[in-house]
């Protein structure tokens, strides 16, 4: 990909309380522009999550986890990775979909930040535009963005016009990431995340939250990609959950993933799944650096 003289280049941090649409608007700001996916938890302070080339831009998008009090030492690492996001942020998207108060967590993140803020108000689709006003200029009071958007992440309404606000605030710089290259490690990031996903939907209560995903094998063949993932939790309990009856949950799990894996990679997938006890490995932090969170 040529790169223009006038290339624009910079990173944007998506952050916001959890369920506000924060993945859905990132999802749809990358669309089909997604050349890279990447997570450099280990190497880098950000949490890249998509990026957009572009012959004139390169965005380089971090889709935060929400932004929570702490409770355990997990959330306190994720908690992490939202500050250094905001530290390094050369523009922020600050989402909100109304329903919730703002959150004292939240302001005085922003507060911090010497970036310009956009405030996106999400899911107009839903919201009633007559009542919304009044609640946005309060929002508004308190927050003081640069600009404030409002769309639906999920139905595509004004993202286009948010995109070049977006591509208009980036300052002018070469890019930070190769324009068309894709490497092994974001490849085998994504596979874990499709498969976590998967447990998520199928699984309730604590089991999402007790587990983690790690891919230790994405073999890449010429017709086939085989891949080994092998998904950690805390008890022996949850271990029989995740299995079910039969094998049966796993195996509806792992056909889900499957499928998806195969959707985006454009390629038959060979998944196997293994399940592993690691005990209380939310709270033990050599575990956590080698599931990738960043601690301090
Ligand atoms: P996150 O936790 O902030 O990343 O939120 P998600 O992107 O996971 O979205 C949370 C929920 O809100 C999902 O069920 C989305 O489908 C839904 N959602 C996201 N954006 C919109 C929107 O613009 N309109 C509507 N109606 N729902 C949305
Ligand atoms: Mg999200």
């Amino acid at each position: 990909m040529e790169v223009s003289s006038n290339h624009k280049a910079g990173f944007v941090s998506i952050i916001g309380k959890p369920n506000v649409g924060k993945s859905t608007l990132m999802n749809t700001l990358v669309g089909e522009k997604l050349s890279i996916v990447t997570s450099k938890a280990q190497t880098t302070r950000h949490r890249i999550m998509g990026i957009i080339n572009d012959p004139e831009y390169q965005i380089v998008y971090s889709d935060t986890p929400g932004i929570i009090k702490p409770a355990y030492e997990l959330q306190q690492s994720m908690m992490n990775f939202v500050t250094y996001s905001l530290e390094d942020a050369d523009l922020i998207l600050f989402v909100t979909d109304l329903y919730d108060p703002l959150e004292e967590e939240v302001i005085n993140k922003l507060k911090k930040v010497d970036c310009p803020v956009f405030l996106v108000i999400n899911k107009i689709d839903i919201l009633n535009p007559e009542t919304i006003d009044a609640k946005i200029a309060e929002v508004e009071e308190i927050v003081k963005p640069t600009i404030t958007y409002r769309v639906s992440a999920l139905a595509k309404q004004n993202t286009d016009d948010l995109l070049n606000a977006i591509v208009e605030t980036l300052p002018i710089h070469p890019p930070y990431y190769p324009k068309d290259e894709l490497t092994d490690k974001p490849e085998r990031f994504f596979a874990a995340e499709i498969v976590r996903e998967k447990i998520l939907l199928n699984y309730k209560k604590e089991i999402p939250y007790s587990t983690e995903v790690v891919v230790e094998e994405f073999k890449e063949k010429e017709d086939i990609i085989k891949i080994r993932a092998i998904i950690y939790c805390e008890r022996n309990s949850q271990k029989g959950i995740l299995i079910g009856h039969q094998g049966e949950m796993l195996k509806k799990t792992g056909t889900m993933a499957r499928l998806e894996l195969e959707k985006f990679f454009d390629k038959k997938v060979f998944l196997e799944t293994h399940i592993k006890v690691e005990p209380d490995w939310r709270s033990k932090a050599a575990q956590l650096r080698r599931f990738g969170y960043d601690l301090e």
